[in-house]
């Protein structure tokens, strides 16, 4: 349920509908927005409507929420939610770039690629410290000292870090070192680990898993939003189909669409989606013209040398190409220059 206090109500009466709802054994999440103040409050309806809660002092109404995803529902909050990464601010309208390798390889390449994202314009590093393989006997990432080095990346180029996390422990270890963590797509329905996240006071980059509806991914969030932490950006990465040309088939339909559906940002990550360097630079600019709130971009300085996705990274000139005609484009659609 959706409980909206009158734009004046007072704190003495926000403190009166979240201590019932807290005596009753429901959670109330506030939320402040420009226009209204309202508290979501999950649990049984039939419980909730017993409360009488429309008769407190303040109270405007009590709506039910439709959708079984409440708190990151437009129904509870209308308003776009930002939310800052380092110097960035994902949710603005400006799209954000995070770019950067696949996989954290050397302290070499990950400067490397880190002072070239700087210099592109991409605002946050990503570098794979943990890598879920399909095969046990690939490269699975260089872990503490991955993560030491994505530290050193962002201390000397100021970009803010994302890396994925695939269990507690790395999680743990992670928090030390990045200004972000990244639940993948293998593991976007990993309930105990998306609680995890929920408590671990860092932004969370979801990534939708490749067989997830929309409404799985968003329950997903739902998970993570619940634990106390509105911090979710999810990323549309592909879902797979019975095309083969392309590694994933990029649902670029989900970006407008689950931006009316949740107040959350949303990102696109061509890379993953397509699995071709070829494909990333129109598909980028295809999800920077749907909407989408930024991209997550493989670039490596040498991606036939890479150890992971070296054939859908782009190489750092692309990079700088590719960023030059998201800026064109974005002007274009903020209406800039025109
Ligand atoms: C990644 O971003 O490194 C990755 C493994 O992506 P996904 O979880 O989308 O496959
Ligand atoms: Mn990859």
């Amino acid at each position: 349920m959706v409980i909206v206090m009158g734009v004046n109500a007072r704190q003495e009466e926000i403190d009166v509908v979240m201590n019932k709802l807290t005596e009753f054994g429901f959670q109330g999440h506030l939320i402040r927005g420009v226009n209204r103040i309202v508290i979501g409050a999950v649990g049984d309806r039939a419980v909730i409507n017993s409360l009488n809660l429309e008769v407190l002092p303040g109270v405007e109404k009590v709506i039910p929420i439709i959708h079984p995803f409440k708190l990151v529902s437009r129904e509870v909050r209308d308003e776009q939610t930002t939310i800052k990464v380092g110097n960035a601010v994902l949710g603005s309208n400006k799209p954000v770039v995070i770019a950067g390798p696949c996989a954290v390889e050397s302290r070499e390449q990950l400067m490397t690629a880190a002072r070239r994202a700087a210099a592109a314009g991409a605002s946050i590093l990503r570098g794979g410290t943990f890598k879920p393989r399909t095969s046990p006997y690939s490269f699975q990432g260089l872990e503490e000292e991955g993560l030491k080095l994505m530290s050193q990346a962002a201390a000397e180029t100021g970009l803010a870090t994302v890396t994925e996390i695939v269990d507690e422990s790395s999680l743990e270890l992670a928090l030390n070192y990045v200004d972000m963590v990244q639940i993948g797509a293998r593991n976007m329905q990993n309930f105990r680990l998306l609680q995890a996240v929920g408590r671990c006071g860092k932004p969370v980059l979801l990534k939708r898993g490749f067989s997830a509806t929309i409404e799985e991914w968003l329950m997903s969030a739902e998970y993570i939003v619940s634990e106390g932490n509105a911090d979710v950006v999810l990323c549309e990465r592909g879902i797979r189909t019975f095309e083969k040309y392309t590694r994933n088939t990029l649902d670029l339909s989900a970006v407008p669409l689950v931006k009316g559906l949740t107040h959350l940002p949303v990102i696109v990550d061509p890379s993953h989606a397509t699995g071709k360097r070829e494909l990333v630079v129109p598909m980028s600019l295809a999800a920077v013209a749907a909407g989408a709130d930024g991209l997550i971009i493989e670039m490596h300085p040498e991606p036939r040398s890479a150890l992971c996705d070296g054939q859908q990274s782009l190489t750092p000139d692309e990079l700088d190409a590719l960023m030059l005609k998201i800026v064109n484009l974005s002007n274009v659609l903020s209406g800039v220059g025109a």
